[in-house]
């Protein structure tokens, strides 16, 4: 129930004081109460001026959020699951439609992407719940019945010895709230006043999506709602790459010192996967373009940057060694017999100077 309708039940407005509350509520029940009024739809016009009292009561007590029934709690993910449900497209909120059915403010919650599925776009379950009031007794936990209420006997108002005994007081019925009416438990909600609503949606998660982008998921109907969800994304964080803040992918790599120098291939990881790269000893940043992050949702993938460190492994394998003083010998002989080169031109000058 709206709180708007619930005045408008009442005959009242936002402005009503609790005692003009209360003194209406009174004399609505005095004239519709089944007890004393045969009319057929008595029944029925008492449970809808409880049903707004009490809301109007729970929402002033500050038990009831004005239009929003009840808190949302709770979060659980769902990983991805073959279950063929239509994907829904993350997409702006549709426009309200005022004849729409009860909406509650879209459930906000959280949702961690790889950043792979960040850069590439993926397809996701999400699925989780939250706390409604329950529908059957707006929060309350009981059942309004149509019998009178056992303890005042359907007055609404119970004596209460005052001075002693020498006199009482008329008080509201504590067990009917005044109004006279038998209660039960709510099967329902097992009396708690709460129900807790399952959700699960099919959500594409556009290329590009970046940490701290929130998704508008249209809404659908959960119990007695339709409800919107608001994806707040947040990227985990990569062991190979980073993100950096203008949306540049890098990745820092070490490699073989020796396959650097002779400019070998080798394996850089990528958002898609392994790609193949060819070293370049005047080189130690690389950029592989279309590889990197998109811009913009859905567009066209930026430039991936790669950062070799050429690592050389320490020379304690006699073997290496031995290997590496034959290169030495050999690149050496070569160079100073070449006369064009630096390394021979310097050898050149320095047989020909006489130390003094
Ligand atoms: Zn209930
Ligand atoms: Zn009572």
């Amino acid at each position: 129930m709206e709180t708007k309708e619930a005045y408008r039940a009442l005959g009242l407005d936002h402005s009503a004081s609790d005692a003009e509350l209360k003194a209406t509520w009174r004399k609505l029940v005095a004239t519709w109460h089944p007890d004393r009024n045969p009319a057929a739809e008595a029944v029925q016009r008492m449970q809808a001026i409880n049903k707004a009292y009490q809301h109007i009561r729970l929402v002033r007590e500050g038990k009831l959020a004005s239009d929003a029934p009840a808190d949302s709690t709770d979060s659980t993910y769902g990983a991805d699951s073959p279950q063929p449900e239509a994907p829904a497209h993350g997409s702006a909120r549709p426009q309200a439609d005022p004849q729409a059915k009860p909406h509650r403010p879209p459930y906000v919650r959280k949702v961690r992407l790889s950043l792979e599925e960040a850069c590439l776009g993926c397809t996701r379950t999400v699925r989780g719940q939250f706390q409604q009031t329950c529908p059957t007794c707006v929060g309350t936990g009981q059942r309004v019945l149509a019998t009178a209420c056992p303890t005042c006997r359907g007055k609404g108002s119970v004596r209460k010895a005052v001075l002693f005994g020498w006199s009482w007081n008329e008080e509201e019925c504590p067990d009917c709230s005044g109004d006279g009416r038998q209660r039960a438990p709510c099967e329902p909600c097992e009396s708690t006043g709460t129900q807790t609503v399952s959700y699960r949606r099919r959500v594409r998660f556009p290329a590009g999506t970046r940490d701290g982008h929130v998704l508008n998921v249209p809404a659908a109907r959960h119990g007695d709602l339709e409800v919107d969800l608001e994806l707040a994304i947040e990227i985990e964080p990569h062991p190979l790459f980073t993100l950096d803040d203008n949306g540049v992918l890098r990745c820092e790599m070490p490699v073989n010192g020796y396959a650097w120098m002779t400019g070998r291939w080798v394996d850089v990881p990528t958002p898609d996967g392994l790609q193949h790269m060819r070293l370049n000893r005047d080189a130690l940043v690389y950029r592989l373009a279309g590889k990197g992050f998109p811009a913009t949702s859905n567009g066209p993938r930026g430039d991936f940057m790669v950062r070799v460190t050429p690592v050389f492994p320490p020379l304690d394998d006699p073997q290496q060694a031995a290997l590496l003083d034959q290169l030495i010998a050999s690149s050496t002989q070569t160079a100073q017999a070449d006369d064009t080169q630096a390394l021979g031109q310097w050898a050149r000058r320095l047989a020909s100077w006489q130390p003094g």
